[in-house]
Formats: C-alpha cells, sequence, structure tokens
C-alpha cells in the first residue's frame, strides 16, 4: 500500500478543487473556507457540477446531505443523480441541490422545540468540512435547522461556537498587536474501543440491545496482569487495524496512533489533529468505519463506554488548543511564560472559563454510558478539575500566592544508556488523573464517552472560553496603562479561579472531600448534570455568544434527559427480558439436573450425603427466587414513572439504576455456581479473549 498515494483519494480536497474548479470559484470558495466569508452562492453551480463529476470518476451514482442530529449518530438520505432526458438519463448535480436538502424533520430528536405537524428541516452545505464519496454516494457534509430557524443537529452550534471563539479571539489578539484572517480551535480526538468475535457477541441479547452486558460475573483473568496495554497485536487484530488505517487514510482522515489499550480487547485510535469541525466529522466517520470494518472481519466493535462492569471502560481524550492562520498556537507557552502576558492572560481565561461554567462542561459529556465511567478509579471523576503541570503550576502558584517564581527549564534528559541520545524533557509530565490537563501547548479534556459525538463538549468550550475573552476585551480596552491592566486582569482571574486547579491525583480518596470543600461541582449522574443547563446563567452565556436561543438550550437539554431515560428504559426492558426468559429457566434446568442426581444417587444407596448438590440446589433455588423478586421490584417501579424528564431522569438514576444492581449482582452470584454448559451466554472470559 502507498500512503502518499491513496491518501485523501475519495476526498474533495483542496487540490482536487484547485484542478476541478474555474480559478474565480475556488478563489471565492476558499475565502469562505479560510476566512469564513459568506458563501457566494453564484459559485454553487460551477462547485456543483465539479463535485458531480469528481463523484462520478470515483463511481459514485448518488449523493447525500449528510448530517448529525441529536442522537450521537449520522443521518443520510440518498438521491441519485439521475435527471431523465427523453428515453435516457443525463447525471445532474444543481448549485440548489448543493446548498439545501429538505428532510422530513419529524422524526428527528427536537426536544419540544419543534411541533411534529411542523416537519420541515432544512440540510444546508458546510463548505468548511470537505465532501466525500463512500460507498457509491457522494457525501455532502451539512447543518440540519428547522423551517423556523432552530439548530436540529450538533454542527450548527459547533460552527457557531467557532465563530463566536474566533472573533473574540481576534479582538483579545488586536489589543496585543496581533493581526489574523482567523483564530480556529483544533481538535485531537482518541479513541478507544473494544473488538470481540461476533459468533460470541451475536449469543448476548444484551450487547446486542444496548451495546454493554447488563449480565457477567467477573473474568477469573481481568486486566490486573497489565499485559495487554501496548501488547503485541494479535494477527487478526492487527489485520482489522490496517484495513481500518487503508480506509480512514483513503477518506483523508489522519489516522496516526494504534495500540492496546489497558482492558483485553480494547484498543485505542488517534489521529492527528485538525480544525474542530473536521475533526467532529473526521471522528463520527472514524466510529462508522470502525464498525462497518470489524464486520469484515467477522469482529463487532464496541463503543459503549462501559461494555463490562469491572473492566476499564472507554472514553475519548479531546485535545484542544486555539492556533491563528498563521500557525501561532495561543496555548503555546514558549520558553518564558512568565514573560509572556498575551499566553498568561489567554490561559487564565480558560481557567476562568472551565470553573465558572464546569456545571455544563462536566453535563456536556453526561450520558447514560458514560455515567459507568466519570468516577469509577479508570477516568477522572465526575469534578470537574485543571491540572498545569509543575512549570504552569508553580507559575500560577506564584502569582495567585505571591511566591517567587523560580523558572524551570527543559533539561536535557538521557535515560542512562550511553548509545541512546540526550533529549529534552518535557515540563509537564502526565496526570493522567486529571480530567482537564495542560499538555505542552493544549488541554487535554479526558472526559468524554467514547461513543458520544464529540460536538458537545468542543461546543461548550469553545463558548465559555469566547465569553472570558469578551470579557478581557471589555476590561483592556477601556485601560490606560495596558500592560499594567492585562498583568491585574490576570492576577484576578487566576486569583478568582484558583480552586478549580488541582495538581494532584484525582483519583485518590481525599479529592472528592478536598473539591466539595472548594465548593466545586459534582454531578454523578446525568440525571443531575444535565439540569445544570436550565441555569440562567448557563443559558445566557449560549445566548450572548450566538450559540443557541434559551429555547434552543432549553430543548438540548430535554433531549439528553430523554436520551438517558431511554437508553436505561431500554437496558431495564433487556434485562427483565434475560432474567426471566433465559436466566431463571437456565438455573431451573440446573437445578433439575442437580434433584435429578440427589434421587439417582440415592436409589443406589440411600446412605449416600448428597451434601453438595443439596447445598448447591438450596442455594440457587433461593438466589433465583430473590433474582424473580427484584426483578418484579424493577418491573413495578418502571410503571410508575413521574411526569417530565428531569423527573423521570431522576427516578431512573436513583431508584432503576439501583434496582438493576440489585438483580444483577444475584444473577452474577448465580453464574458463578451455575454449571458452564447451562449458564444461558457466553462469559466475559469468553468474551474478552474471544479474538484468538
Ligand atoms: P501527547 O503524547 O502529549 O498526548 P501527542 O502529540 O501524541 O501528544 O498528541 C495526542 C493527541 O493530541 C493527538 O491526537 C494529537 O494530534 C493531538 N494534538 C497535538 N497537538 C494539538 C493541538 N495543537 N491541538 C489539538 N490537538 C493536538
Ligand atoms: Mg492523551
Amino acid at each position: 500500500m502507498n500512503v502518499t498515494e491513496i491518501f485523501g483519494t475519495n476526498v474533495f480536497n483542496d487540490e482536487v478543487m484547485k484542478n476541478s474548479l474555474p480559478k474565480e470559484v475556488y478563489r471565492s470558495l476558499r475565502r469562505t473556507i479560510d476566512a469564513g466569508e459568506p458563501l457566494d452562492s453564484g459559485i454553487a453551480s460551477a462547485v456543483a457540477n465539479a463535485m458531480k463529476d469528481w463523484a462520478i470518476s470515483k463511481g459514485a451514482t448518488h449523493y447525500t446531505h449528510w448530517f448529525q442530529p441529536l442522537t450521537n449518530l449520522t443521518a443520510e438520505k440518498h438521491d441519485s443523480f439521475i435527471e431523465p432526458s427523453g428515453d435516457r438519463v443525463i447525471m445532474q448535480l444543481t448549485g440548489k441541490s448543493l446548498i439545501v436538502g429538505e428532510p422530513d424533520a419529524s422524526s428527528f430528536p427536537s426536544g419540544g422545540s419543534r411541533a411534529t405537524s411542523n416537519a420541515r428541516g432544512y440540510t444546508a452545505w458546510d463548505p468548511t468540512s470537505p465532501a466525500f464519496v463512500k460507498e457509491g454516494t457522494l457525501y455532502i457534509p451539512t447543518v440540519f435547522v428547522s423551517y423556523t430557524g432552530e439548530t436540529l443537529d450538533k454542527k450548527a452550534p459547533l460552527l457557531k461556537s467557532m465563530t463566536a471563539l474566533d472573533t473574540q479571539a481576534k479582538r483579545l489578539l488586536k489589543l496585543f498587536g496581533i493581526e489574523c484572517k482567523k483564530v480556529s480551535t483544533t481538535v485531537g480526538p482518541e479513541q478507544e474501543y473494544f473488538l470481540i468475535d461476533e459468533d460470541v457477541y451475536l449469543k448476548r441479547k444484551d450487547l446486542i440491545l444496548t451495546g454493554r452486558t447488563l449480565f457477567g460475573a467477573p473474568p477469573s483473568r481481568g486486566q490486573e496482569l497489565e499485559d495487554h496495554y501496548f501488547g503485541v497485536l494479535k494477527t487478526r487484530i492487527s489485520e482489522f487495524m490496517c484495513d481500518l488505517d487503508e480506509t480512514l487514510w483513503r477518506m483523508g482522515i489522519f489516522a496516526k496512533t494504534k495500540h492496546n489499550e489497558v482492558a483485553p480487547a480494547q484498543h485505542e485510535l488517534a489521529p492527528v489533529f485538525t480544525t474542530t469541525n473536521v475533526a467532529v466529522d473526521h471522528n463520527q466517520l472514524t466510529m462508522e468505519l470502525m464498525k462497518k470494518v470489524a464486520q469484515k472481519h467477522h469482529l463487532v466493535c464496541l463503543l459503549h463506554e462501559k461494555p463490562f462492569e469491572g473492566v476499564n471502560g472507554s472514553g475519548k481524550h479531546n485535545n484542544w488548543s486555539l492556533s491563528t492562520d498563521d500557525g501561532l498556537n495561543l496555548l503555546d507557552p514558549g520558553e518564558n511564560p512568565e514573560k509572556n502576558p498575551r499566553f498568561m492572560l489567554i490561559l487564565a481565561c480558560v481557567i476562568a472559563a472551565v470553573d465558572r461554567y464546569q456545571g455544563i462542561f462536566r453535563a456536556s459529556v453526561a450520558s447514560a454510558g458514560n455515567d459507568h465511567r466519570l468516577g469509577a478509579n479508570e477516568a477522572p471523576p465526575a469534578i470537574i478539575s485543571i491540572y498545569l503541570g509543575d512549570q504552569l503550576g508553580a507559575l500560577v502558584d506564584s502569582i495567585v500566592l505571591g511566591r517567587e517564581y523560580v523558572p524551570k527549564k527543559a533539561i536535557p534528559g538521557s535515560i542512562g544508556v550511553p548509545e541512546s541520545p540526550i533529549f529534552p524533557i518535557d515540563t509537564t509530565d502526565r496526570n493522567r488523573t486529571s480530567p482537564f490537563a495542560f499538555t505542552g501547548n493544549k488541554f487535554e479534556f479526558r472526559m468524554l464517552g467514547s461513543q458520544a459525538s464529540v460536538a458537545d463538549p468542543n461546543i461548550v468550550l469553545n463558548t465559555i472560553v469566547a465569553e472570558l475573552f469578551a470579557e478581557a476585551v471589555d476590561t483592556l480596552s477601556k485601560a490606560k496603562d495596558f500592560d499594567a491592566a492585562c498583568a491585574q486582569l490576570t492576577e484576578k482571574l487566576l486569583k478568582d479561579h484558583y480552586r478549580i486547579i488541582f495538581n494532584f491525583n484525582g483519583y485518590g480518596p481525599d479529592w472528592e472531600p478536598e473539591a466539595e470543600r472548594r465548593g466545586l461541582i459534582n454531578n454523578k449522574t446525568t440525571a443531575d448534570a444535565a439540569l445544570e443547563y436550565f441555569k440562567q446563567d448557563a443559558i445566557d452565556v449560549f445566548v450572548r455568544q450566538g450559540v443557541y436561543t434559551q429555547k434552543e438550550v432549553i430543548a438540548r437539554a430535554n433531549i439528553q434527559l430523554e436520551n438517558y431515560n431511554k437508553t436505561i428504559n431500554i437496558e431495564a426492558l433487556t434485562m427483565i427480558e434475560m432474567a426471566k426468559q433465559d436466566i431463571y429457566p437456565a438455573v431451573n434446568r440446573y437445578i433439575t439436573k442437580l434433584c435429578n442426581a440427589v434421587t439417582a444417587k440415592r436409589a443406589v444407596s440411600e446412605t449416600i450425603a448428597c451434601e453438595a448438590d443439596v447445598k448447591l440446589l438450596e442455594q440457587l433455588s433461593g438466589m433465583n427466587d430473590a433474582m424473580m423478586a427484584a426483578v418484579s421490584k424493577l418491573e413495578k417501579d418502571l410503571v410508575e414513572m413521574p411526569e417530565g424528564e428531569a423527573a423521570a431522569a431522576g427516578k431512573m438514576a436513583h431508584v432503576i439504576v439501583p434496582d438493576m444492581e440489585a438483580v444483577r449482582s444475584i444473577a452474577d452470584g448465580m453464574e458463578k455456581i451455575c454449571a458452564a454448559e447451562d449458564w444461558p451466554y457466553p462469559t466475559y472470559s469468553e468474551i474478552l479473549y474471544s479474538v484468538k
């Protein structure tokens, strides 16, 4: 495989545009993509035509407006290029069909922002993310809005949040004498996933219906040997990864790093970062293609945050930074951050934004699946905090506490092997326990769940940082002595928001009480976290930055709660079905076998004790009864749901989830003592070690 030759061959990228568009059209389109100028609708026909010809040369017969409704998935409806012409057809894509589409919006979530009868929705071309060909169809990335202009997707608010940040960052940079065309946020999302054998998967109703196991006793061999992380790739896995890399490269996705993760059967893929909008689209495509490529290898890719209890879950790390079109990374501290007031102010703004809006920042990654991770031992806790590392930590401490700052230089390191080279050691070490860690010239947000769209946290992050930039501009543009005012504002922001900085172990037992003393928010479930969106200051920041209207914020929070409620409802119903239809009868069958064994043994001799049989059948019989009682409680609680998404979510989190845990713990106990041949599902060991 010649990577440089295949890379991006399925993408209508800059090179293709340059070669296929008239010069003026190309220039105009670039101005829209690079500097955010409004699209000149006059060029649409020319672009559409070039796109169509290129797509046909790649084997496409159809085109689709590809969008991201509020489901975490993408949506597409395919139309062929054909236009009747006498007895024959011609292939056509008009400028209008490129720019707008009109899918029926009534079946997509709108959170009550639109009546079902009012079904009209429009998709509008997003020229900032390149079109591509996949499986015989030209995919045109689009935003999705209702007839009345409300956004119905994740891309429109993401683009608005990027514009807000661009606008405010440019105003701020201007005060420092820096003029640029555009400030973009960049994102590199690292994606974790599990791969299991398809045959095993098909025997687990829970995996098929909910994406995670609802039952399953811990395997005798878990991840304690720590031998899977970065371990040698099994042949089948490595073949899958090669196939996936090739598929992604053809789609112009910068797949870079791949390795085994901590848990057995768990893996990770990281791309090279790119502009946020494209990174989000690429991540959606990556998730979709991971599943499809896995199928080709008779594997199943599990993207759920917690497919297996007691085994590490999967997340995403959202590496985030800001840079100008001239390539200046605004989060690069340089050699001497203490002498870089621009960097220090920007850093202070990010810290202040994350502290002030920690509630919605946390809520942006809340979901039923992610609730199993945040706060458990493998992922950062549900509390937002910031890790700055030694160098910046000491610098911020010195400003806040009035201490002297002794600059820590990147020292040349050596690994102690004479032949090995000397290399500079980073000034920030790793802190894998921090939810929001500064890592050299970017922040890494580690709370994201593996299956969610990365759009949500970036919408919030861009919006809140834009807000702080806007406030800084207001303060500084009035100042007589700019340098003094800048230093003063930086100091004030750092002092006011110092509580959010935590440079120690976020997994340790001391952090939760300490965070509470500091007044930090600790919303452990989606039911609690999503309520933060309804607070007025949260709504206001979105409205002020032009990202959402009040109605849209509320609609989205309701959809988040509705998704949560539906997910748990499906899980509960699946659990009830599995317990009643499979587990209860299976255990009874084994009990009957034990009874038969006792009868058979006693027929040989009345004096055979049958102690183990009797003990086991009594134990299993009691547990099976107890499980059915727990199932009845779950069923009863499930039918008595309060009105309203928020109230229902509260009951889901605080009643239904514990009910489900009760059913599960009894069933898992039975699994451990039931005969293997009678247990109705593959065990954790069989699933986790299913790929040979
Ligand atoms: P580290 O080893 O410190 O985690 P890497 O360079 O391996 O850093 O990057 C990890 C992820 O962060 C990759 O996906 C990478 O593309 C991304 N990344 C690096 N620089 C930036 C940046 N300026 N903005 C956004 N993401 C970035
Ligand atoms: Mg990382």
